[in-house]
């Protein structure tokens, strides 16, 4: 019904005035403006609103409203689901709000809704500074911040939602609402880790940190050694100090000059050490994994937007992944991770990780709608590949290592890191009794569910 309602004359009157442009099938730049980055996501939305201010924004929203037409809200495009598109609907994309403005006195940066990690990092890098970003570059601040906001640097500086000091909202009625810890505290509250439904967010400031130095080291193994490198993993990190970051994974071995010809495009795991000082010290904290037989060593400092982009993936593959928090990760666990591994299709983008949690994110504040806080772990096996052909295969690796892991969970899951996977798993995500509190604030700010394409939190009935 979308595309019938949004007449050419109506959509006439949207474009009149707006700063940005607007999109609708039949228009040259139609099929790029609807794309996302996984390529598994095929949506047609009647409208795609390339935002470029406030106005724009609360306008889209109201002509949404006005014509019945069911709103996503695009940031970075990274939902793995594609809750950032829809068939028939409008999109609110927000890509050309991107500016990011930092306070270097205030140590703080203000960010447009549509900024990506790599604009933010950018812009805090002229200042020696840095904030917890993402894994990889291209991911929306927006939907990563809103949903918690995992990286590298979050055993120092916590969450990216621990370092939201205030946002600025579009919401459900077109108005203008600020939140931080003075204005709408409720709201604010939601902001740290109940995603995208209380609003589109406009621009969001974060602290930021003194990042003088960064370095990593990343060493390969054999597939085969897998439990024996992993256990080492584990066992360091468990005492490793905050500035101690990475991951155990297993993934192909890209074309790289680091990488062992025999190994290119085949299975191998490795670990990754990333460390907020020079490559010496992160060699000190890697040497029980150093002492195990790898194939291929890299030591080295490197500007912290660099790190940023080491995982990156180019947009268009086909993506699906999942993940769980772990409480505990006995030997036993780490055979079952390792012994699924290989069921990943290689060669591909895909990555099986392990990621360390504690330090700086097990100290924040328990009070945010993040039930996962204090898990040691998190498990997350990302698939990505090319061919449909692999569908089913990566589908099934992801579903059965999740299961494989499960008896370590807490039942706690991060929302950004799995795609649609039930009602059940929204909960939680968020905590049944910040669910709750968050269904309040929802029916506040949203009472007709306007922004339901996200995990989505039903309003309370009042
Ligand atoms: P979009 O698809 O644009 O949006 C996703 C959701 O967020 C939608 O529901 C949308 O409505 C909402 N949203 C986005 N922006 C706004 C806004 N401004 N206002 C209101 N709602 C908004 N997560 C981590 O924590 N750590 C990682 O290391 C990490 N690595 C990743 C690597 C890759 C390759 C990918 C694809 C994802 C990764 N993620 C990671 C997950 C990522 O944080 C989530 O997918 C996140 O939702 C993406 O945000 P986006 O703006 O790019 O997505």
């Amino acid at each position: 019904t979308g595309i019938s309602s949004a007449t050419d004359s109506s959509l006439d009157g949207l474009r009149r005035d707006f700063t940005g442009e607007v999109f609708a099938p039949g228009d040259s730049a139609y099929d790029e403006a609807r794309t996302v980055f996984n390529g598994m996501i095929d949506r047609r939305p009647a409208v795609v609103a390339q935002c470029a201010s406030e106005t724009d924004v609360a306008r889209s929203v109201r002509f949404a409203r006005e014509h019945g037409l069911e709103i996503a809200v695009r940031g970075g495009g990274h939902s793995v689901a594609g809750m950032s598109s829809t068939d028939g609907g409008l999109v609110v994309d927000l890509r050309r709000m991107n500016d990011v403005t930092v306070a270097p006195a205030d140590q703080a940066a203000r960010i447009g809704g549509g900024a990506l990690i790599r604009d933010l990092d950018r812009a805090t890098q002229a200042y020696g500074l840095a904030t917890t970003g993402g894994r990889v570059s291209t991911t929306g601040v927006g939907g990563f911040v809103l949903g918690g906001g995992s990286g590298w640097l979050e055993r120092s500086f916590g969450l990216a939602c621990d370092n939201l000091v205030a946002a600025e909202l579009v919401t459900a009625d077109g108005s203008t609402v600020h939140a931080s810890l003075d204005e709408n505290p409720e709201l604010f509250w939601a902001l740290h880790g109940g995603g995208g439904n209380f609003g589109v967010v406009t621009s969001l400031t974060l602290n930021l940190y003194e990042l003088p130095a960064m370095s990593y080291v990343m060493l390969l193994y054999r597939p085969e050694d897998g439990p024996e490198v992993m256990c080492a993993y584990r066992d360091l990190m468990a005492s490793a100090p905050d500035g101690a970051g990475g991951a155990f994974l297993y993934f192909t071995a890209p074309p790289e000059d680091f990488v062992p010809e025999h190994l290119v495009l085949t299975l191998i795991c490795a670990v990754l050490i990333t460390w907020t000082g020079p490559p010496g010290e992160a060699a000190d904290v890697a040497r029980p994994a150093l002492a195990i037989g790898h194939e291929a060593e890299v030591i080295s400092g490197i500007p912290y937007p660099e790190l940023q982009c080491m995982l990156d993936d180019p947009p268009g593959l086909r993506n699906y992944w999942s993940a769980e928090y772990l409480d505990s990760l006995p030997d036993e666990a780490v055979d079952l991770f390792c012994a699924r591994a290989p069921d990943m299709p290689v060669p591909s983008n895909s990555q099986l990780a392990l990621f360390p949690m504690g330090g700086a994110v097990a100290r924040g504040p328990a009070d945010h709608p993040l039930p996962w806080r204090a898990a040691p772990w998190a498990v997350h096996p990302f698939g990505a590949w090319e061919s449909p052909s692999d569908d089913e295969r990566g589908t099934q690796w992801v579903r059965r290592l999740r299961a494989d892991v499960r008896p370590w969970s807490g039942g706690a899951v991060y929302l950004n890191f799995i795609g649609r996977e039930g009602e059940a798993r929204v909960v939680a995500g968020l905590g049944a009794e910040n669910y709750a509190r968050l269904a309040a604030v929802k029916a506040t700010y949203d009472p007709d569910n306007v922004f339901h394409l996200n995990h989505n939190v039903e309003p309370a009935s009042v």
